[in-house]
């Protein structure tokens, strides 16, 4: 008799990159014959944990704990947890949660299927956590959640010291992927219908820093610096040669390691978007310092000049920590002027906490919440008020909308359609008479700026059908379970959007 295949969910928390993770996550695990599980409880429930935020943990046992009595009556049932949590805790978490039967950490989630059979045959919990990278992730099985857009992983890991971040600790040190297999990705996601890639590191404009000596250097990377220009700038431009790939986005980049070449790049790529996310984190100069971030408030400003000035309508967003440990009055005033001459798009503004294991946890001058939350209204408030401006300025513009899904949680009741402008602007527009699918470029007239979004209610003034569109249609008719788990080259899919950072940089854990 036949036995249904074993049906799992991933429960993930935290950054991008563990969003990712979890795409690979669901991957391994229907190329070991799981199944995604619908409305009845899964077999095989998996926590893919971030360490950042305060009581992390506490809410993780208390999941665990909640599960418990669903475990104990559903026979056969499986509790992982992997993710940053899980390789700082280790096997504290099977001694506060015997019922676990899998951790694994963030260098080794290859291993997750191998373990769960290994648990059930030994009938034993196991864990199995690496101090540095097992395989680099991007060469697992991964299961891509839409067909019109997609990460995709220059580097893990971080050579970085921000006092505030785990990710040193959690991610390791940098490790760069070769150019030549990052191509090779985006060529294989474009094959299978993906518009739009976002290249995916911690520190982007580091990347090409781990493949040591030039004249040693494989050819691809050779061809990647050729002119002396940074690996990151002839990654940008050589994604530009991959035919059929409309939107190239990057995240995230770090000011001390911004060269002007990746400018050019940007400004000179047809296909880079017109769009930066670089993190603030702090005006002051001596916040600056205490943070161990290297750049200034004059080199950051001096960045955003020179990005203006070749690449006029960017927009550009940030990362914002209000609070850290001894910020004075006058330092906040100095990230005030930052906002105010930077003119950010939109920022992800963050009060800071304490985040255990970080450097900063135990500095001196901790704030009392009172203060971080009032400096905190006064950002939010002057932020908005300069995001409403800016989005002000798009009023009367044309622009070609990337058609997503779930974008727009009210576009039933408004019969309006929802995307993403070149520069990464969410747009609500008019739903156009003949049938638009996600993964469609619909070219709408902007006629109304809210602080976080824009309204285009004139009727559509184009459609273009694109392969991204044929590709969503062909998984709809094949049903959800059906879409492309591929091994080795990962199949293409919709990054979820930009999950809230939770750290210092857009993608920390
Ligand atoms: S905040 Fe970003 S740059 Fe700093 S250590 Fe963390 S990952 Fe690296």
């Amino acid at each position: 008799m036949e036995t249904a295949p074993r049906t799992y969910e991933i429960r993930t928390y935290g950054c991008q990159m563990n969003v990712h993770d979890s795409e690979r996550l669901s991957g391994l695990l229907e190329s070991a014959g799981y199944v995604r599980a619908g409305d009845a409880e899964p077999d095989v429930v998996v926590f893919n944990t971030c360490a950042v935020r305060e009581n992390a943990d506490n809410r993780l046992y208390g999941n665990l704990g909640h599960l418990r009595p669903v475990k104990d009556g559903h026979p056969g049932m499986q509790i992982a947890v992997g993710g940053c949590l899980a390789q700082k805790d280790r096997d504290t978490i099977v001694k506060r949660a015997p019922w676990v039967d899998v951790v694994f950490g963030t260098h080794n989630i290859g291993s997750l299927p191998a373990l769960l059979e290994r648990a059930r045959v030994q009938d034993e919990a196991q864990v199995e956590i690496e101090e540095s990278l097992v395989t680099f992730p991007s060469t697992l099985p991964t299961r891509r959640e839409s067909p019109y857009a997609a990460w995709v992983s220059i580097s893990v890991g971080c050579n970085n010291t921000c006092t505030f971040c785990i990710v040193p600790s959690l991610r390791g040190k940098e490790k760069d992927r070769r150019p030549g297999e990052i191509l090779a990705e985006a060529e294989a996601l474009v094959a299978e219908g993906a518009l739009e890639i976002t290249l995916l590191g911690q520190n982007v404009n580091a990347y090409g820093s781990g493949f040591g000596a030039l004249s040693a250097a494989p050819d691809d990377v050779r061809a990647m610096t050729a002119g002396g220009q940074s690996a990151f700038a002839g990654l940008l431009r050589a994604c530009g040669g991959v035919e059929g790939l409309e939107r190239v986005r990057f995240t995230s980049p770090h000011p001390k390691d911004f060269t002007d070449d990746v400018i050019a790049a940007m400004a000179e790529t047809p296909n880079v978007m017109p769009s930066l996310h670089m993190p603030l984190q702090s005006g002051s100069d001596a916040v600056l310092r205490t943070m161990r971030r290297s750049y200034r408030q004059e080199r950051y400003l001096g960045i955003i000049e020179k990005v203006r000035a070749a690449i006029p309508d960017a927009a550009i967003t940030t990362d914002i920590i209000v609070g850290f440990p001894g910020e004075t009055d006058a330092d906040f005033e100095e990230t005030l002027h930052v906002v105010r001459e930077a003119r950010f798009a939109s920022a992800f503004t963050f009060q800071y906490s304490k985040r255990p294991g970080t450097p900063a946890a135990t500095m001196d001058g901790q704030l009392p919440k009172e203060v971080v939350q009032e400096r905190y209204e006064r950002l939010i408030a002057l932020q908005e008020e300069i995001s409403w401006a800016e989005n002000k300025r798009q009023l009367g513009r044309t622009l070609e909308v990337l058609v997503a899904e779930g974008e727009g949680r009210k576009d039933a009741a408004t019969r309006r359609l929802s995307g993403r402008a070149p520069d990464n602007r969410l747009v609500h527009f008019a739903a156009p008479e003949e049938p638009v699918r996600p993964g469609d470029m619909v070219t709408v007239e902007v006629t109304y700026a809210a602080p976080h979004h824009l309204v285009a209610d004139k009727p559509a003034r184009a459609v273009r059908r694109t392969r991204a569109g044929d590709a969503w249609e062909a998984r709809q008719a094949q049903g959800d379970g059906a879409t492309g788990v591929s091994l080795g080259m990962p199949s293409v899919g919709r990054p979820a959007r930009p999950a809230e950072p939770v750290s210092g940089c857009s993608t920390c854990p």
